[in-house]
């Protein structure tokens, strides 16, 4: 029993760890003990949903027109890439 509690205290940990890098470490602690392996793996999802500014290199919702730390507008970005294509 205590060895099923451990594991899912590593999941949580593990979580953690991958939801810090896109500031939402604690939503990946609380995902990862609650749900264990299924936290990770939604942890994992969401942070697909990230992109990278291009402009300060922090990571904001894939969504996002106007970057969150920066104010930069993305838009902008995405169309210049699109043409690149
Ligand atoms: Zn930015």
């Amino acid at each position: 029993m205590e060895l099923i509690i451990f594991f899912w205290l590593i999941c949580g940990v593990i979580a953690a760890s991958i939801g810090s890098d896109k500031e939402c470490g604690c939503l990946g602690f609380i995902l990862g003990i609650l749900l264990g392996p299924f936290g990770i793996i939604i942890i994992l999802l969401i942070k697909g949903n990230k992109k990278l500014c291009p402009y300060c290199m922090s990571r904001i919702p894939a969504e996002a027109t106007v970057c969150s730390k920066c104010q930069r507008d993305m838009s902008q970005e995405e169309k210049k890439q699109e043409i690149e294509r």
